[in-house]
């Protein structure tokens, strides 16, 4: 007998992954965790049915997500992140001694246990005594934070079911008030190629282009999400990506990645002409 994962990109395109062994499946309060075993992408595991993190491909995402804002500003000493139960962005993030305090903010306790039961690989740096988990939803704790972290990062499920509060305006607008004077907003961002996604692309994009004076798009290409083409969003009060990178100094620190570097870190941000329509319209 034959096993597979199969997720629906559109209503036209499936993909589909042999699967091994079910490692592990529970319906919490908020969604629904799978954990599989595949051949080919090692153990990975899904919400509600949608692909959260591969130990194959899971380095792509959490390079980007974390190492292009770092070296856009090293002084960044506070970060808050939202959702990231696996852990991925919080390993990275723990790799610059220059940070003092993380706050994780996830809605699902059960997706962090789980990870820490089956991905060590993420989960590893869950327990560094600069970070803080909050088990509750990301759009609540932002309210009340004012000019507190130098760096936020969204690390969220997608636009539906308990991650739809974190591409509005009100998400946002307090993200934009809990971040200091020079803060950094960076956000997964869907991807730019099904319609389904692209429009949920072009929503969060236009909701915050209004809060920051600098707002910029960079691309990573993911094997495991749909189309592979994945894009991120960088918001910020004064910093430029590109402007602003010191490769000397991010270099110098010596933090040895498998996919980000401070050539692709320029390279990134050189997006293709249709989405560049996509996000002028
Ligand atoms: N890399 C992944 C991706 O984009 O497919 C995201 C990984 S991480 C597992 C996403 C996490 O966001 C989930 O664990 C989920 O529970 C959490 N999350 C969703 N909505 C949230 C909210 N409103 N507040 C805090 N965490 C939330």
């Amino acid at each position: 007998m034959e096993l597979w994962y199969t997720e629906q990109h559109t209503e036209n395109v499936r993909f589909s992954i042999k699967v091994e062994k079910e490692i592990h499946t529970e319906q919490t309060e908020f969604q629904r965790i799978d954990v599989l075993e595949a051949k080919e992408f090692g153990k990975f595991f899904t919400l509600d049915g949608l692909m959260m993190v591969t130990e194959k491909d899971e380095f792509i995402y959490h390079d980007m997500i974390v190492h292009v804002p770092m070296a856009t500003n090293p002084n960044i000493k506070k970060v808050l992140v939202i959702g990231a139960g696996d852990g991925g962005t919080i390993r990275e993030l723990t790799r610059y001694k220059t940070i003092e305090k993380i706050d994780m903010v996830e809605i699902d306790e059960r997706v962090v246990e789980v990870c820490k039961e089956y991905f060590p690989q993420t989960a590893c740096k869950l327990d560094d005594p600069r970070v803080n988990i909050f088990f509750e939803d990301g759009l609540r704790f932002v309210r009340n934070k004012e000019n507190e972290y130098d760096l936020i990062i969204v690390d969220s499920t997608d636009p539906f079911g308990p991650g739809e509060g974190l591409f509005t305006k009100e998400f946002y607008g307090n993200c934009y008030k809990a971040l200091k004077e020079d803060g950094i907003l960076v956000n997964q961002h869907e991807s730019p190629y099904y319609d389904f996604h692209a429009r949920a692309m072009k929503d969060a994009h236009k909701k915050i282009v209004g809060f920051f004076p600098v707002i910029r798009v960079y691309q990573a290409h993911i094997p495991t999400y749909p189309s592979g083409h994945w894009l991120f969003g960088f918001a910020s009060k004064k910093y430029d990506p590109i402007k602003d990178l010191d490769a000397d100094a991010w270099n110098k620190l010596g933090i040895k990645t498998k996919y980000y570097n401070t050539d692709l870190h320029v390279g990134c941000f050189a997006l293709p002409n249709y989405v560049l329509e996509m996000l002028e319209n």
